[in-house]
């Protein structure tokens, strides 16, 4: 037997039905929506509890049916699971993959663009930090999954010696478990529809949403033509997976990258400074006078606050830029 509540918000609320076998308890939402996508729905099952949660227009309709018992707690809030760290390697000096294994009744996929939530206990306190997932590779074909089997997630982290939370999550041990949150974010895909060029601004591990974006524009948008990474960093040594973008370059020639470093050594013959009018003006040629336009950028944050006044400056209106941002 099943009690339930279901917690809405919203001007109208999906109805929904179950019915039961003796081995499956098959849960139907009736949304009466056409594009319903396998990242509006997240579904967990813990213990006597399940839970799904339909993301519909911007409001978030969610079911939590407890078995055998009346449903309790607050449902506001972010939703944590356990996650158990499958493999970790690394990048750079200081950035590692991380890759996590979701729990067996869980379905989740993160948004292009989104971010989690990892949460650790260090010393008695919850300690909870940001974070965006990446596909495994840049070079492995984009393949959002027809079914809901994707049962791992990956993060590429930067480990800071003096920081509070990264030092902790580089210390677990294949095994261990981290908390991961539902995904949070603004951008959407829609932004992506009719682009003609597509910029991409990264300073550091402000590439870990490019990663994603970058799959998917160049998988998904046939009107695309051009797709170009600025990715600024303190030497080459920092560059995060040069390779796989240098390769991306040979196996699609509409993507192009350029490495800006402010540490180089004397040797580097590349661009070198911070983000400047000067730097933009040259990268950001449209591929024509009046091409769709989309400039996401992501970094430290005054990188992130330079950058969106030098796009404006530049004449770049609102609608052409997206900023990655807390
Ligand atoms: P912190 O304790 O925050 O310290 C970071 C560094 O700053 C250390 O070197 C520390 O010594 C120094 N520091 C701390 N306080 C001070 C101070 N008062 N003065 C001077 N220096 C100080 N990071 C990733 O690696 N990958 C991602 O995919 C990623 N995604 C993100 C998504 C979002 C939306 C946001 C907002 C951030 C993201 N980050 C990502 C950054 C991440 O959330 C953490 O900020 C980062 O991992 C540092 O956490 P920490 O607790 O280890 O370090
Ligand atoms: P870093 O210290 O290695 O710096 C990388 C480059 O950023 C530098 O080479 C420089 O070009 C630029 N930069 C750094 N400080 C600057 C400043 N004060 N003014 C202008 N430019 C500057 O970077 P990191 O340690 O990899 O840090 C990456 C940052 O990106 C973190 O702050 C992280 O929180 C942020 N981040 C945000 C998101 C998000 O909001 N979605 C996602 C990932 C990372």
């Amino acid at each position: 037997q099943a009690t339930d509540t279901l917690a809405r918000e919203g001007p109208s609320s999906p109805s929904y039905d179950w019915f039961q076998t003796d081995s499956l308890v098959t849960i139907v939402v009736y949304t009466k929506q056409k594009d319903i996508t396998l990242d509006s729905v997240i579904v967990d099952h813990q213990d006597d509890s399940f839970r799904a949660e339909t993301i519909i227009k911007d409001y978030s309709y969610l079911i939590n049916i407890e078995l055998s018992h009346a449903v309790q707690g607050d449902f506001s809030g972010l939703f944590y699971r356990q996650c158990q760290l499958i493999s970790k390697e690394d990048v750079t000096h200081d950035t590692r993959l991380f890759c996590f294994m979701l729990p067996p009744s869980t379905h989740l996929q993160v948004p292009i663009g989104q971010h989690v939530y990892l949460k650790l206990t260090i010393t008695d306190t919850e300690i909870v930090k940001p974070y965006t997932p990446v596909s495994d590779s840049l070079l492995s074909e984009f393949k959002e999954p027809a079914l809901p089997n994707n049962k791992y997630i990956y993060f590429l982290i930067k480990i800071y010696p003096a920081g509070l939370f990264t030092p902790e999550l580089d210390h677990l041990q294949i095994g261990d478990f981290v908390f991961v949150s539902n995904p949070e974010g603004n951008f959407k895909t829609s932004q992506f529809q009719e682009l003609e060029d597509l910029f991409l601004l990264a300073a550091g591990t402000g590439f870990t949403p490019m990663v994603k974006l970058l799959n998917y524009a160049l998988t998904n948008i046939p009107s695309l033509r051009k797709v170009k990474l600025m990715f600024f960093n303190k030497t080459e040594d920092d560059i995060i997976w040069r390779s796989h973008l240098e390769e991306l370059t040979f196996k699609d020639k509409r993507f192009d990258v350029e490495f800006v470093l402010s540490a180089p050594i004397s040797e580097w013959n590349g661009k070198q400074g911070h983000v400047s009018p000067a730097l933009l003006s040259e990268f950001l040629k449209r591929s024509s006078d009046k091409s769709k336009v989309l400039i996401c950028i992501c970094g430290p944050t005054p990188f992130t606050e330079q950058g969106i006044k030098f796009l404006h400056e530049l004449n770049f209106s609102k609608d052409e830029i997206h900023s990655f941002t807390a």
